[in-house]
């Protein structure tokens, strides 16, 4: 087992802060009852279980009643978008993004083979919505709206409070996918017009396993799973005990830190960021720098592969992730920088570090002193070197060649 990694990829999954283990422990040992059950040995796990809502209410400042437990942030967003169908059975019409997180954009894909329609919201060269595209988009027959709070591959964030107010004039429901942005930015449900928000644990340093579903008092709600009357007859199944109490606790850490944590972060992320595209000629950044979330940088590397520079970063104990769906082998690049229109000098050579608060000084001057010489090593390699046309040209071969 390697753990002394310099890990700079957040956004994929995040380390369970310590003291999250140690108050879930006890519910794996000593305290298994179920909370359902009607004797106190079960009753003092309800307790707790309903302590662990009320510390995840606080951090999105809902109230516990509007909390649906569930097995994590894809289950958040599957049962949200079937909710909301389910709910208003005459509208046939969804909303969404076209740089989502596979979680909602493979859902909505399976929709339309099932009769429904769906505009998939196009953005620019920076990843940014167009407000009236969506304006222009939105009918009586729009069931849902779905789109992201903060993009897990560039950390661009949408407007989603400009966007809510749109969206509700046309009596849709608004569901947001903020399983990045818990945590990383402040939310107050108690004045948003998001009407169902989606998170999951281990984004935030809990566990994985367990996230959640916000859901606005007064939306009318279809639960996705069937059985028991657990989670209000919303969510079925004997709750995840530990993890709850986990998520709880996990929720209540990145409360506290949150400003402390993000402003720190954003300073080793910049410094980072500026420090390479001073040092390593031909690289930018992926994405918008002003409304993005103060842990993620995306840069583009020209000329070179993302997956062959994450394989020397691996070789320093340095973890990162490329954007593109790549582990297959094959080229194809990330659908979110397609989106926004990157060129393909770019597209392919794209790689994301992301920070947490336990990121240090010291690593990311690590990284700071590796990158340079790696680039310049598979430039070297690299036939084409500088030459773009030449480049893109070896790339077309190659993918002729599949
Ligand atoms: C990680 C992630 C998900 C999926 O969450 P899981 O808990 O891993 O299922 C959904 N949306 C976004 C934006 C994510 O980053």
């Amino acid at each position: 087992m390697q753990n002394n990694c310099i890990y700079l990829d957040n956004n994929a999954t995040t380390r369970v802060d310590p003291e999250v283990i140690e108050v879930m422990l006890p519910y794996l040992t000593d305290y298994y009852g179920n909370p359902s059950s009607m004797h106190t040995f079960g009753g003092q796990v309800g307790k707790a279980v309903r302590t662990a809502r009320e510390q995840l209410a606080a951090m999105l400042g809902a109230d516990e009643s509007e909390i649906v437990y569930t097995s994590c942030g894809t289950e958040g967003d599957n049962a949200a978008i079937r909710a909301a169908l389910l709910a208003q059975p005459e509208k046939r019409h969804i909303i969404t993004t076209q740089v989502e997180h596979p979680a909602v954009l493979n859902v909505c894909k399976q929709l339309e083979t099932q009769g429904y329609t769906v505009t998939y919201l196009s953005v620019n060269h920076q990843g940014q919505l167009d407000l009236d595209e969506l304006e222009a988009s939105l009918t009586g027959n729009t069931a849902l709206v779905t789109i992201m709070y903060a993009n897990n591959e560039t950390g661009t964030i949408f407007p989603i409070e400009q966007i809510g107010l749109r969206v509700k004039e046309y009596g849709a429901i608004f569901h947001v996918d903020a399983v990045q942005a818990v945590g990383k930015i402040p939310l107050n449900m108690k004045t948003s017009t998001v009407d169902m928000l989606t998170l999951s644990g281990h984004k935030l340093h809990g566990p994985k396993g367990i996230g959640a579903l916000y859901i606005r008092r007064g939306v009318r709600f279809r639960p996705f799973i069937l059985g028991g009357h657990q989670e209000r007859g919303r969510r079925a199944g004997t709750e995840n005990v530990p993890a709850i109490i986990a998520l709880g606790k996990a929720a209540e850490l990145e409360l506290l830190h949150l400003e402390e944590a993000t402003t720190r972060e954003r300073k080793l992320r910049d410094r980072l960021e500026q420090t390479l595209l001073a040092t390593i000629p031909n690289c930018v950044v992926n994405g918008d720098v002003t409304q993005r979330l103060p842990n993620t940088t995306n840069i583009g590397f020209k000329y070179i592969e993302g997956e062959a520079i994450l394989l020397l970063l691996n070789k320093y104990g340095i973890c990162a992730s490329s954007g593109s769906a790549c582990t297959s082998g094959s080229l194809e690049p990330s659908h979110v920088l397609r989106a926004m229109g990157l060129p393909y000098t770019t597209l392919h050579g794209s790689i994301r570090f992301s920070l947490c608060r336990y990121t240090t000084e010291a690593e990311i001057d690590r990284v700071i002193e590796v990158m340079p010489s790696i680039v310049e090593r598979l430039r070297a390699l690299s036939p084409f070197k500088n030459d773009e046309a030449g480049w893109l040209q070896g790339q077309e071969q190659a993918l002729a060649h599949r």
